[in-house]
């Protein structure tokens, strides 16, 4: 056989090796972390301290905090805008609206120079499908559509606003038509509307928990109450340090006072930095790349510390940042920090004496370098 022959022989073969070292390559970049959530991905602590200068690990929430909460409204509900944006002047609120399409233009449906001024204050605008999944409603096209065309419409009317969360629609005959599979397929995270919190190491990505309603100290919904969160052992599903999403439809007048109450109490909570108020979509990038983080000290010197940190997520989906949190000599007065040559958020911070540095990094995108600002 002749040189010739060889190469062209194996070059199908190559081309195979090639290929499956690209399907390879996209398999370890998950679309969605969709395995049972019935065994914990990690063991639950409390906050953690590195022990010894130069350790590192990343944390449960985004700077540290305790734990989680998000607030969501369905139904796109524009009689009750005015009210949640006075509500998020006063408490530094970042909610996510999950909208029906087919509604935009209609009353209550909303306008989509409102949706985008919402987006413009810093809110979420997100899939609630188009037609809430109803088969009557004359552009039903199936449920798959139901799920690309929310999208599709959303991104078309908002440049700049990515649609990458979901929230199913609720009703007896919806619900029936709801499929995680399909959803999985377009999505990076589902809400459905179990009213318990989400154990932080056993999140259903596919159908999260969501609690109607913010409740403080309510007898009548102790499985529900925000302030679990913080009570070790207090329940034996834990809660604790957990994710509080919760979901709203219509404010109704008579109950604003109490709902304000509860949006205080959160407040209060997000400013001790007992809680981190994320959107829903950034809560649940968050919480993916970390179930699936590496990190990696490189390199630990007194003046300089080299992390490389990665995940098995969708770099074009999951880019979120993850804090990290590294002990430095207390020689550190202040950090500078950079990945792949770009400044990040860095902080110091005093824990019992020693002396750790909170770097927000985002997975895959270059070694992390700390340095001892002079
Ligand atoms: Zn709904």
């Amino acid at each position: 056989m002749s040189n010739v022959a060889v190469r062209y022989l194996f070059l199908p073969a190559f081309v195979a090796l090639l290929q499956s070292i690209t399907a390879d390559a996209a398999e370890r970049q998950r679309p969605i972390l969709a395995e049972s959530p019935d065994r914990p991905r990690f063991e639950l602590r409390d906050r953690d301290w590195p022990g010894e200068v130069g350790a590192a690990s990343v944390c449960l929430w985004k700077d540290d905090a305790l734990a989680a909460c998000s607030i969501t409204i369905d139904d796109n509900t524009a009689p009750d805008h005015a009210w949640w944006q006075e509500m998020s002047k006063k408490y530094d609120l970042r909610i996510t609206w999950f909208i029906v399409t087919s509604s935009v233009g209609k009353g209550w449906g909303g306008t989509w120079d409102g949706w985008q001024r919402l987006h413009a204050q810093g809110h979420d605008v997100q899939s609630h499908t188009v037609n809430h999944l109803r088969t009557t409603s004359p552009t039903w096209k199936g449920v798959e559509a139901e799920y690309t065309e929310s999208i599709r419409q959303i991104e078309a009317a908002m440049p700049g606003n990515r649609v990458l969360v979901l929230a199913y629609p609720g009703g007896k005959d919806q619900d029936k038509l709801n499929d995680p599979k399909l959803a999985a397929k377009h999505f990076i995270g589902c809400r459905g509307v179990v009213g318990l919190i989400n154990p932080a190491n056993r999140i259903n990505y596919v159908r999260t928990n969501s609690i109607g309603q913010l409740h403080v100290d309510d007898p009548k919904a102790p499985w529900a109450d925000i302030q679990a969160l913080f009570q070790k052992n207090a329940r034996k599903d834990s809660a604790y340090r957990g994710w509080y999403c919760s979901h709203y439809h219509q404010v109704k007048p008579e109950v604003r006072e109490r709902e304000e109450r509860h949006l205080a109490f959160m407040h209060q909570r997000v400013q001790n930095n007992d809680l981190w108020l994320g959107l829903f979509r950034e809560v649940v990038q968050y919480s993916q790349e970390r179930d699936t983080a590496h990190l990696e000290v490189k390199s630990a010197a007194a003046d300089k510390i080299v992390l490389s940190l990665t995940d098995e997520m969708d770099d074009k989906r999951f880019d979120f940042p993850l804090t990290v949190k590294v002990r430095v000599s207390p020689s550190w007065k202040a950090v500078k920090a950079d990945q792949g040559g770009r400044a990040v958020e860095a902080k110091l911070l005093e824990h019992d004496g020693a002396t750790y540095a909170l770097v927000q990094a985002v997975p895959d995108r270059g070694d992390v370098s700390l340095e001892r600002k002079p």
